[in-house]
């Protein structure tokens, strides 16, 4: 089970229709496969998607530092050497998207050697996840269209709104009316991606104070210190840290600060080995936890629904899993398939991802 070979190969895929939120928008899936093969021939496959206004990378990027960096220091390691591997990779700071993408790789052909799917390997809670799916800035109109669509084809009744324009009433009056269209049916929560104040935050949440919100995003910046810790006091749901705690040791920062009082974990930007840190971590401090997602193809969501479904505080909440959807195509040879508002993992060992390499000529680009 030795690390033979590591490849970063860039890809593109377009939208069908463009996500946008309070930090950016997305028209092109340019993502990087990450392939690792070992001396017994099994390949390990994952997906960096790059968010350069969230976390400063990009595609060039991430190959960049995986094929310089990342690629000889685990290069004839054995895949069980998971700690020195991780060790290695934590001695570059930065990079958490490349970080991920490999870490995920190499246990996704660890699972394929040792015969069992990485949601097993990882604790094996339970197999699959209700899914939230995420509503990007439109008119009130077209987002409760796209939620009437969601529930009717997928059966998804958790929704997660993102908001932070200016000025907020743009977005009080989205959720307002999707509560006011579904009642009780669906649940709602909101996501600033950092666009308000704290002052803003805070009377946007008065306003929607009647619409039975259940959490509240990085409403405003994490680095406005004092503004965010009076802001969570005076919430009340659980406000979720999420582009703010990339590592363990900002979780504990924020949580221990009062900037936070949940968090959201993407395997995106943890991988399966930070990312079960941050999860005995979240546990440990009693905190909840959500399972996001970083704007991943179905490879990254297959690996979100992997890790969500291995703990019990991990699949508790519905997971944000369904950005794929918007996606005009993807690698994976067998689609992943949302119904009656779940996903669920594959059986087979490792992630269960074969990619179709028909579409992988189609959208590699180089
Ligand atoms: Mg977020």
């Amino acid at each position: 089970m030795k690390i033979t070979h590591v490849e970063a190969i860039p890809f593109a895929i377009p939208y069908a229709k463009p996500l946008k939120f309070a930090s950016g928008e997305v028209h092109v899936a340019e993502h990087v496969l990450v392939r690792v093969t070992t001396n017994d021939g099994v390949v390990g496959v994952a997906e960096a998607p790059p968010r350069p206004f969230t976390y400063g990378e990009t595609q060039a990027g991430i190959m960049a530092v995986i094929d310089g960096i990342f690629a000889p220091q685990v290069t004839g390691l054995d895949l069980m050497e998971r700690e020195q591997i991780h060790a290695r990779l934590s001695r570059t700071v930065g990079n958490p998207t490349a970080k991920s993408a490999l870490d995920m790789a190499l246990w996704d052909a660890m699972g394929q050697s040792l015969g069992y799917s990485v949601t097993e390997l990882l604790g094996g809670f339970t197999d699959r996840m209700r899914v939230s799916h995420m509503l990007g800035f439109d008119s009130p109109a077209a987002m409760v269209d796209e939620a009437e669509r969601m529930r009717d084809t997928y059966g998804i009744s958790t929704f997660k709104v993102k908001v932070g324009r200016k000025p907020y009433h743009l977005d009080t009056a989205v959720v307002r009316a999707l509560r006011e269209r579904f009642g009780d049916d669906i649940e709602l929560y909101v996501d600033g991606n950092r666009g308000w104040s704290a002052s803003e935050s805070a009377r946007a949440m008065r306003e929607m104070a009647d619409l039975g919100l259940t959490l509240a995003e990085e409403l405003c910046p994490a680095d406005d210190v004092l503004g965010r810790r009076w802001l969570v006091e005076q919430i009340d749901v659980p406000f979720v840290a999420d582009e703010s705690v990339v590592t363990p040791a900002e979780v504990t920062r924020e949580i221990l600060g009062g900037s936070a009082t949940a968090i959201s974990i993407k395997t995106a930007r943890t991988g399966f080995t930070t990312s079960r840190r941050v999860h005995h971590l979240a546990e440990g401090l009693g905190i909840e936890v959500v399972m996001g997602n970083q704007i991943d193809g179905q490879l990254g969501s297959l690996a979100s629904v992997a890790f969500g479904s291995a703990f019990e505080l991990t699949s508790r909440r519905a997971g944000e899993l369904s950005n794929f959807l918007d996606m005009t195509d993807d690698l994976l040879a067998e689609p992943l398939v949302i119904r009656g508002g779940e996903l669920a993992v594959r059986s087979a060992p490792g992630l269960g991802a074969v990619i179709d390499p028909d579409k992988l000529a189609r959208y590699r680009q180089n």
